[in-house]
Protein backbone atom coordinates (compact mmCIF):
# COMPACT_ATOMS: atom_id res chain seq x y z
CA UNK A 1 0.00 0.00 0.00
CA UNK A 2 2.64 2.39 -1.10
CA UNK A 3 0.58 4.98 -2.37
CA UNK A 4 -0.73 5.55 1.31
CA UNK A 5 2.64 6.22 2.61
CA UNK A 6 3.06 8.53 -0.64
CA UNK A 7 0.44 10.18 -0.02
CA UNK A 8 0.80 10.72 3.52
CA UNK A 9 4.01 12.19 2.45
CA UNK A 10 2.62 14.98 -0.21
CA UNK A 11 0.36 15.78 2.39
CA UNK A 12 3.07 16.38 5.07
CA UNK A 13 4.48 18.68 2.46
CA UNK A 14 1.61 20.35 1.60
CA UNK A 15 0.90 21.17 5.75
CA UNK A 16 4.36 22.51 6.09
CA UNK A 17 4.92 23.66 3.25
CA UNK A 18 8.33 22.78 3.82
CA UNK A 19 9.39 19.56 1.93
CA UNK A 20 8.51 19.78 -2.30
CA UNK A 21 7.81 16.35 -3.99
CA UNK A 22 9.87 16.40 -6.54
CA UNK A 23 8.43 14.68 -8.88
CA UNK A 24 11.73 13.12 -10.64
CA UNK A 25 12.24 11.06 -7.47
CA UNK A 26 11.19 7.68 -6.81
CA UNK A 27 8.54 7.27 -4.18
CA UNK A 28 11.41 5.66 -1.82
CA UNK A 29 13.21 8.67 -2.33
CA UNK A 30 9.94 11.06 -1.91
CA UNK A 31 9.74 8.99 1.27
CA UNK A 32 13.13 9.40 2.62
CA UNK A 33 12.33 13.89 2.06
CA UNK A 34 10.36 13.27 5.24
CA UNK A 35 12.21 10.86 7.12
CA UNK A 36 13.38 12.19 10.74
CA UNK A 37 16.66 10.42 12.08
CA UNK A 38 17.77 12.29 14.74
CA UNK A 39 17.54 12.81 18.07
CA UNK A 40 17.19 9.38 18.40
CA UNK A 41 14.62 8.73 21.97
CA UNK A 42 16.48 7.48 24.66
CA UNK A 43 16.15 3.53 25.19
CA UNK A 44 13.51 2.55 28.48
CA UNK A 45 13.30 -0.62 29.82
CA UNK A 46 9.77 -1.51 30.32
CA UNK A 47 9.97 -5.37 30.50
CA UNK A 48 9.69 -5.04 34.48
CA UNK A 49 6.65 -3.35 36.28
CA UNK A 50 8.64 -0.07 36.65
CA UNK A 51 10.05 1.59 33.45
CA UNK A 52 13.99 2.03 34.11
CA UNK A 53 14.25 5.46 34.02
CA UNK A 54 11.46 5.96 36.53
CA UNK A 55 12.71 7.09 40.58
CA UNK A 56 10.64 4.50 42.72
CA UNK A 57 8.97 6.78 45.72
CA UNK A 58 7.50 3.76 47.66
CA UNK A 59 9.07 0.19 47.02
CA UNK A 60 6.25 -0.96 49.70
CA UNK A 61 9.52 -1.72 52.37
CA UNK A 62 10.79 2.11 53.16
CA UNK A 63 9.57 5.73 53.79
CA UNK A 64 13.28 6.73 53.16
CA UNK A 65 12.04 9.49 50.49
CA UNK A 66 9.35 10.60 52.44
CA UNK A 67 9.25 13.28 55.29
CA UNK A 68 6.29 15.02 57.31
CA UNK A 69 5.03 18.58 55.26
CA UNK A 70 4.72 20.02 58.14
CA UNK A 71 8.21 19.91 60.14
CA UNK A 72 10.22 17.93 57.69
CA UNK A 73 10.61 14.68 60.27
CA UNK A 74 10.65 11.59 58.66
CA UNK A 75 7.33 10.22 57.46
CA UNK A 76 5.32 8.70 60.55
CA UNK A 77 2.65 6.93 58.44
CA UNK A 78 2.38 3.07 59.18
CA UNK A 79 4.20 0.85 57.24
CA UNK A 80 3.35 -2.95 56.33
CA UNK A 81 2.30 -5.27 53.97
CA UNK A 82 3.98 -3.87 50.98
CA UNK A 83 2.03 -0.46 51.92
CA UNK A 84 1.93 2.83 53.43
CA UNK A 85 -1.15 3.66 55.38
CA UNK A 86 -2.23 7.14 56.93
CA UNK A 87 -1.55 7.46 60.41
CA UNK A 88 -4.38 9.80 61.65
CA UNK A 89 -3.23 13.07 62.95
CA UNK A 90 0.69 12.12 61.90
CA UNK A 91 -0.64 14.89 58.92
CA UNK A 92 0.03 15.07 55.45
CA UNK A 93 3.65 13.50 54.17
CA UNK A 94 6.21 14.72 50.96
CA UNK A 95 8.52 13.62 49.05
CA UNK A 96 12.09 14.67 50.31
CA UNK A 97 12.60 15.26 45.96
CA UNK A 98 11.56 18.33 44.33
CA UNK A 99 9.37 17.64 40.93
CA UNK A 100 8.29 19.97 38.32
CA UNK A 101 6.62 18.08 34.83
CA UNK A 102 6.22 14.54 35.72
CA UNK A 103 4.16 11.05 34.64
CA UNK A 104 3.25 9.77 38.26
CA UNK A 105 2.04 6.41 38.67
CA UNK A 106 0.18 5.66 42.72
CA UNK A 107 -2.04 2.79 43.79
CA UNK A 108 -4.34 3.62 46.23
CA UNK A 109 -6.78 1.68 48.74
CA UNK A 110 -9.50 3.02 50.98
CA UNK A 111 -10.72 1.03 53.57
CA UNK A 112 -13.47 -1.55 53.75
CA UNK A 113 -14.46 -0.02 57.29
CA UNK A 114 -17.23 2.66 56.21
CA UNK A 115 -18.49 3.45 59.75
CA UNK A 116 -17.72 5.91 61.65
CA UNK A 117 -16.84 5.43 65.75
CA UNK A 118 -20.65 6.31 66.17
CA UNK A 119 -21.46 3.45 64.00
CA UNK A 120 -23.24 5.38 61.36
CA UNK A 121 -21.91 4.87 57.69
CA UNK A 122 -18.95 7.65 56.38
CA UNK A 123 -20.70 10.10 54.16
CA UNK A 124 -19.32 12.60 51.22
CA UNK A 125 -15.78 13.91 51.72
CA UNK A 126 -15.93 11.83 55.23
CA UNK A 127 -15.68 8.68 53.40
CA UNK A 128 -12.12 7.70 53.43
CA UNK A 129 -10.64 10.90 52.14
CA UNK A 130 -7.11 11.02 51.41
CA UNK A 131 -5.68 13.29 48.00
CA UNK A 132 -2.61 13.24 45.64
CA UNK A 133 -1.19 16.63 46.06
CA UNK A 134 0.92 17.37 42.17
CA UNK A 135 3.96 19.75 43.71
CA UNK A 136 2.21 19.55 46.77
CA UNK A 137 -0.43 22.21 45.65
CA UNK A 138 -2.89 20.41 43.05
CA UNK A 139 -5.18 18.05 44.41
CA UNK A 140 -6.59 14.85 42.79
CA UNK A 141 -8.77 13.34 45.18
CA UNK A 142 -8.26 10.06 46.47
CA UNK A 143 -11.75 8.81 48.48
CA UNK A 144 -14.53 6.22 48.53
CA UNK A 145 -16.77 6.81 45.19
CA UNK A 146 -18.07 3.18 44.52
CA UNK A 147 -21.47 3.81 44.50
CA UNK A 148 -24.05 4.37 46.80
CA UNK A 149 -21.01 6.50 47.99
CA UNK A 150 -21.89 9.88 46.58
CA UNK A 151 -20.59 13.87 47.55
CA UNK A 152 -20.27 16.85 45.17
CA UNK A 153 -18.88 15.48 42.19
CA UNK A 154 -15.67 17.95 41.98
CA UNK A 155 -14.83 16.19 44.92
CA UNK A 156 -14.90 12.57 44.09
CA UNK A 157 -12.33 10.16 43.15
CA UNK A 158 -10.59 11.27 39.73
CA UNK A 159 -11.62 15.12 40.37
CA UNK A 160 -9.35 17.84 40.60
CA UNK A 161 -10.46 19.16 43.89
CA UNK A 162 -13.00 21.71 43.45
CA UNK A 163 -11.93 22.24 39.77
CA UNK A 164 -12.57 19.62 37.82
CA UNK A 165 -15.39 16.56 37.40
CA UNK A 166 -13.71 12.88 36.45
CA UNK A 167 -14.87 12.48 32.93
CA UNK A 168 -16.55 8.98 33.96
CA UNK A 169 -16.37 7.07 37.73
CA UNK A 170 -14.21 4.08 37.39
CA UNK A 171 -14.11 3.51 41.15
CA UNK A 172 -13.56 0.48 42.55
CA UNK A 173 -14.64 -0.82 45.42
CA UNK A 174 -13.46 0.01 49.01
CA UNK A 175 -10.90 -2.36 50.05
CA UNK A 176 -8.99 -3.03 46.06
CA UNK A 177 -6.28 -1.82 45.32
CA UNK A 178 -6.99 1.15 42.26
CA UNK A 179 -4.25 3.27 40.40
CA UNK A 180 -3.72 7.15 38.61
CA UNK A 181 -1.40 7.03 36.36
CA UNK A 182 -1.10 11.00 35.97
CA UNK A 183 0.51 13.06 33.27
CA UNK A 184 1.16 16.65 34.85
CA UNK A 185 3.22 19.78 33.48
CA UNK A 186 4.01 22.35 35.75
CA UNK A 187 2.90 26.27 35.68
CA UNK A 188 4.96 28.54 34.65
CA UNK A 189 5.79 32.03 35.84
CA UNK A 190 7.16 35.13 34.77
CA UNK A 191 9.78 37.22 36.55
CA UNK A 192 7.55 39.19 38.15
CA UNK A 193 5.80 36.16 39.20
CA UNK A 194 2.67 35.98 37.44
CA UNK A 195 1.48 33.03 35.67
CA UNK A 196 2.39 32.88 32.05
CA UNK A 197 1.11 29.23 31.67
CA UNK A 198 -0.84 26.93 34.46
CA UNK A 199 -0.51 23.22 34.90
CA UNK A 200 -2.07 20.67 33.00
CA UNK A 201 -3.17 17.36 34.05
CA UNK A 202 -4.03 13.79 32.55
CA UNK A 203 -5.33 11.48 34.91
CA UNK A 204 -6.08 7.45 34.10
CA UNK A 205 -7.97 6.01 36.68
CA UNK A 206 -7.87 2.33 36.72
CA UNK A 207 -6.12 2.57 32.80
CA UNK A 208 -9.40 4.63 32.70
CA UNK A 209 -9.17 8.58 31.57
CA UNK A 210 -10.93 10.88 33.82
CA UNK A 211 -9.10 14.04 33.09
CA UNK A 212 -8.38 15.00 30.15
CA UNK A 213 -5.15 17.73 29.92
CA UNK A 214 -7.03 19.79 32.31
CA UNK A 215 -6.02 23.15 32.59
CA UNK A 216 -5.76 23.93 36.43
CA UNK A 217 -7.36 27.02 37.44
CA UNK A 218 -4.90 27.13 40.90
CA UNK A 219 -3.93 25.90 43.80
CA UNK A 220 -6.50 23.71 45.56
CA UNK A 221 -8.56 24.99 48.44
CA UNK A 222 -11.76 23.91 50.25
CA UNK A 223 -12.93 27.81 50.34
CA UNK A 224 -12.63 29.61 47.18
CA UNK A 225 -10.34 29.74 44.38
CA UNK A 226 -7.19 31.03 45.34
CA UNK A 227 -4.76 32.56 42.20
CA UNK A 228 -1.51 30.82 41.15
CA UNK A 229 1.58 32.24 43.23
CA UNK A 230 4.73 31.69 41.33
CA UNK A 231 6.57 28.85 42.48
CA UNK A 232 9.40 26.23 41.49
CA UNK A 233 9.76 22.38 41.44
CA UNK A 234 8.63 21.50 44.92
CA UNK A 235 7.47 17.97 46.41
CA UNK A 236 4.23 15.36 45.74
CA UNK A 237 2.41 15.47 48.69
CA UNK A 238 0.19 12.74 50.26
CA UNK A 239 -3.07 14.00 52.38
CA UNK A 240 -3.85 12.67 56.03
CA UNK A 241 -7.48 13.38 55.84
CA UNK A 242 -8.29 11.53 59.13
CA UNK A 243 -8.88 8.53 57.21
CA UNK A 244 -6.83 4.71 57.07
CA UNK A 245 -6.42 5.40 53.40
CA UNK A 246 -3.12 3.34 52.02
CA UNK A 247 -0.56 3.69 48.86
CA UNK A 248 1.70 1.22 47.11
CA UNK A 249 3.83 1.41 44.03
CA UNK A 250 4.58 4.85 43.58
CA UNK A 251 7.05 5.99 40.57
CA UNK A 252 7.35 8.92 38.82
CA UNK A 253 9.64 9.95 35.69
CA UNK A 254 10.65 13.47 35.61
CA UNK A 255 9.41 15.06 31.91
CA UNK A 256 11.33 18.56 31.81
CA UNK A 257 13.43 17.51 29.10
CA UNK A 258 10.12 16.57 26.95
CA UNK A 259 8.05 19.35 25.16
CA UNK A 260 4.97 20.50 26.58
MG1 LIG B 1 -8.66 14.75 49.66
Amino acid sequence: MRWIGLGFGIACAALTGTTAVAQDQTPEEQSRATEVWTPVPAKVDTSKAVPSDAIVLFDGKSLAQWQTVKDGSPAGWTLGKGAMTVKPGMGDIETRQDFCDVQLHIEWRTPTKITGADGKELQSQQRNNSGVFLQGLYEVQVLDSYPPASTYVNGQAGAVYKQSIPLVNASRAPGVWQSYDIIYHAPQFDALGAVTRKARITVLHNSVLVQDNFEIQGPTAWIGHPPYQAHGCLPLSLQDHGNLVSYRNIWIRKLDTVSP
